[in-house]
């Protein structure tokens, strides 16, 4: 049945259809009418024979004759008269085969331009600005139906990433706009006397400037990364290593909130050829985030090789992520608190760490993913990087 879902295996059988049809009104008007014929031109020869006058011995003489032809004249005309007779009967079966065709021809070619037409008149709406206009697909399944499909998904497609690309440029507005007035307060109210230029003042509008550029900073990362220019500066280095470079940069940290921060990485494992400062930024990252989102328990660092692939862990005891925040935790500016831009120590978080993970780990060719069993419950992010063995 597959191979009827084609547009040539539709167009194939409705010619032969048409061939079909033809031969059969053809057939049919020749074999009635033209039988009809003959045996009118046989009975009229016939007649012609007995009543020319010259009796049974000429009809006797001629035998297997009495077949109409008669005589020079009266054949011509009764041969003349059968001639066109059939010539009428086969144009007759032409012009049906034609009209057949013609009607063959008409719906078929009605089941394919009319959602061409609708194609066409999408493909407008869209061109005017209308993203996600869909066209109706009715189960077809051969290459118009699957081309209307591939339009639906492209349209949809188009019209997710223009709305994502709006939001991201009001979330880049707003991000901007708060140490930006931060900034100008301080600035004026120095300009105008009302605030002492003093050493907080100073630090506080510091710090504002340093969210600043961490924010265009990792804006740069994000578009370099969709570019697919990130430069990569990779060397070998055993993902023990990697994971103890971020271990101890948290290690006060953690102890200050009375977590345990702790490695799992055998050394027998293979090296990884990885960008070490970017992969040290990803791992960073995620500890940074494991220690903001957990009171008590542990966060635990590891590291482990499956099926040719390096699996980087990163696992925590902390709040975890409920089931409906799962499949946005790496858009970017998504933050699962979103009236929340700085937490509880004042880190700026702008909802790009992650988005900025996820950008570094696909240069190198991995992925990462996240599990949470949902609230209270920990969580746990895998890095996955490509080992060459
Ligand atoms: P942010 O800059 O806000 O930290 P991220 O992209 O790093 O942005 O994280 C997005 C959101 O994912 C955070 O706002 C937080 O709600 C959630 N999240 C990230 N890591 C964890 C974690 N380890 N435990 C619980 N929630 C997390």
């Amino acid at each position: 049945m597959k191979k009827f879902n084609t547009l040539s295996s539709r167009l194939t059988l409705a010619f032969l259809l048409v061939g079909i049809l033809g031969i059969a009104l053809v057939t049919t008007f020749h074999t009635r009418s033209t039988r009809h014929e003959f045996d009118r031109f046989v009975t009229e020869g016939r007649g012609h024979d007995f009543g020319d006058g010259r009796g049974d011995d000429f009809d006797d003489e001629r035998g297997s004759r009495g077949d109409g032809f008669s005589s020079r004249g009266d054949r011509s005309q009764s041969e003349n008269l059968f001639l066109r007779n059939v010539v009428r009967t086969s144009a007759l079966g032409a012009v049906g085969a034609v009209v057949a065709a013609l009607l063959v021809g008409a719906v078929l070619s009605r089941g394919l331009t009319q959602p061409i037409r609708a194609l066409t008149a999408a493909t407008q709406r869209m061109a005017e600005g209308e993203l996600g206009t869909q066209v109706a697909v009715s189960g077809r399944r051969d290459e118009i139906g699957r081309l209307a499909t591939s339009f639906n998904k492209m349209s949809a497609d188009l019209a997710q990433s223009s709305q994502k690309r709006q939001q991201m440029t009001a979330d880049i507005a707003h991000d901007l706009r708060t140490p930006l007035t931060i900034l100008r307060g301080y600035m004026e109210g120095i300009r105008d006397g009302t605030v002492e230029n003093s050493p907080q003042v100073i630090d506080i509008m510091y710090e504002e400037v340093t969210h600043l550029e961490h924010l265009v900073n990792d804006l740069r990362t994000l578009s370099l990364a969709d570019a697919g220019q990130l430069p990569l500066d990779k060397q070998p280095i055993h993902p023990r290593s990697l994971l103890e470079r971020t271990g101890l940069a948290y290690i006060m940290q953690a102890e200050q909130k009375g977590l345990a921060l702790r490695i799992e990485a055998d050394n027998a494992l293979p090296e990884i050829h990885v960008d070490v400062e970017r992969m040290t930024q990803v791992l960073n990252n995620l500890v940074s985030n494991a220690l903001r989102f957990t009171e008590q328990g542990e966060i635990v660092l590891s590291a482990k090789l499956q099926d040719g692939t390096m699996l980087l862990r990163v696992r925590d005891t902390g709040q975890g992520i409920s089931a409906d925040a799962l499949p946005h935790i790496f858009d970017r500016f998504y933050r699962v608190d979103q009236s929340r831009q700085r937490d509880t120590t004042g880190v700026a978080s702008s909802g790009l760490g992650l988005a900025i993970i996820e950008a570094i780990v696909k240069a190198h060719g991995g992925d990462v993913s996240v599990m949470s069993e949902g609230e209270n419950m920990g969580s746990q992010f895998v890095v996955t990087v490509p080992v060459q063995l």
